[in-house]
């Protein structure tokens, strides 16, 4: 066995990257384990919305107020990494402005700063938007770039003594008795197994927990439910523009460097390395959000993406109902010590993850080093490739 380590995370997105950071702020020597590249799972490929929490201020209060909350964290403590330019919830018909009273009490009832601005005001501000909108709330929306996102937090790690071992695929955890001491795994790079030995391994895989979890014979609620979003070639709005309604597919165009990608449809899947693309979603993304942004359907599709969220909930439930918030688990109710799993969420709400992950883990092992993320600054993504 090489190495013994207080503490093993599992999977570097912005779950796992949020977690070893807190974990290494509060003390304790720990290693990141992930099968690819940082950042090469669902967060790496989604739409990259900082949340101000608007999407769900009347469907999910809870998911919302969340979303505001560390919206507001992360732009204290983030220096690089994330666009602050703003949001707007549009009108497109009738029954869009129609549902604009209950979206701002929404947004008051979650403490989102929300405010209805005059449609002259919004076209001058976007001028590709459809000159026909009724209506215009801006919120307190932003972009980050997940790449740099995950790096910060890792970099924060690092000059805190974690490391990281990228291109390494935990194949199996070691079990002593009914307690999990440490994971087996394999190098890409080399092709060969090793084991690496922890005192309490923390599964952040997103869509993936359900398989590391299985390692040990438990069961973690993780629905799959994958998204398609596509990147057209031209960026054709400056804050992120939003359907003025509840959630639904084609409703989001978001501004990330030089495109506007357009999203996104929701859909459970199986296997979450092989996610088929649906033409029709495809479509359905260019005829819905033209009605945002008539221009999208003139610029050509730069690529087409697909992730799956990790969402917890019933094997049962309709996918567009079940929360968007997350989840911690402590296998040891199911029988499993020293195994803990952090899952659901949004990449905009990766720090209160990690929190309420590290909280449970700084228990169990007996550390009292209080969190400290909210105030501690991070490292610039630079530093990664420094430390
Ligand atoms: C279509 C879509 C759009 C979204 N848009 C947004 C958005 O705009 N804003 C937002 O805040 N959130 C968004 N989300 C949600 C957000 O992307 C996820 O909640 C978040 O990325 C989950 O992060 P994670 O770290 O938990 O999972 P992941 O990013 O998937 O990280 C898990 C990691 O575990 C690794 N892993 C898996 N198995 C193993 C193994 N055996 N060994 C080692 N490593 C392993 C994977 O390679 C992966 O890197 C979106 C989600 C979807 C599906």
């Amino acid at each position: 066995m090489s190495q013994k380590y207080h503490v093993i995370v599992i999977g570097a997105g912005s779950t796992g990257t949020a977690t070893a950071h807190d974990l290494a702020l509060r003390g304790l020597q720990l290693t990141v384990i992930e099968r690819g590249e940082i950042a090469s799972g669902t967060t790496g490929r989604n739409h990259c919305l900082l949340h101000s929490g608007g999407r769900y201020a009347v469907t999910d209060h809870e998911g919302a107020v969340e979303c505001i909350d560390e919206n507001l964290t992360l732009r204290q403590i983030m220096r690089d990494g994330l666009e602050l330019n703003d949001g707007l919830f549009v009108a497109v018909d009738e029954s869009d402005l129609a549902f604009k009273d209950t979206f701002l009490e929404g947004c008051a009832s979650c403490g989102i700063p929300a405010r209805d601005i005059p449609v002259k005001r919004a076209l001058e501000i976007e001028p590709y938007l459809n000159p026909k909108i009724l209506g215009a709330v801006q919120v307190p929306d932003g972009v980050f770039d997940p790449y740099r996102f995950c790096l910060s937090f890792l970099a924060t790690a690092k000059k805190n003594g974690a490391t990281v071992l990228p291109y390494h695929e935990v194949v199996g955890l070691l079990m002593s008795g009914q307690a999990v001491s440490g994971v087996k795994v394999l190098d890409h790079r080399t092709g060969k197994q090793y084991e690496i030995g922890a005192d309490l391994v923390v599964n952040a895989t997103g869509p993936w927990a359900g398989k590391i979890a299985a390692f040990a014979n438990v069961d973690v609620p993780v629905l799959p439910t994958a998204g398609v979003m596509v990147s057209i070639s031209k960026r054709l709005n400056q804050m992120v523009v939003n359907r003025l309604n509840k959630p639904h597919d084609g409703d989001i165009v978001v501004p990330q460097r030089m495109t506007s990608i357009i999203g996104t449809t929701s859909w459970k899947v199986d296997d979450m390395d092989a996610i088929h693309i649906p033409q029709e979603h495809v479509d359905k993304m260019i005829e819905f959000g033209e009605k945002m942004i008539p221009a999208l359907r003139d610029n050509p599709i730069r690529g087409v993406m697909a992730v799956a969220r990790p969402l917890i909930g019933k094997k049962s439930a309709d996918e567009r109902e079940v929360s968007r918030t997350f989840a911690g688990f402590d296998h040891a109710h199911d029988g499993v010590e020293n195994f803990v799993t952090i899952s659901g969420g949004k990449t905009t709400t990766a720090r209160g993850m990690a929190e309420k992950i590290s909280d449970i883990v700084c228990a169990k092992l007996g550390v009292s080093a209080p969190c400290r993320t909210r105030e501690v600054v991070l490292e610039s993504y630079r530093s990664y490739y420094n430390n």
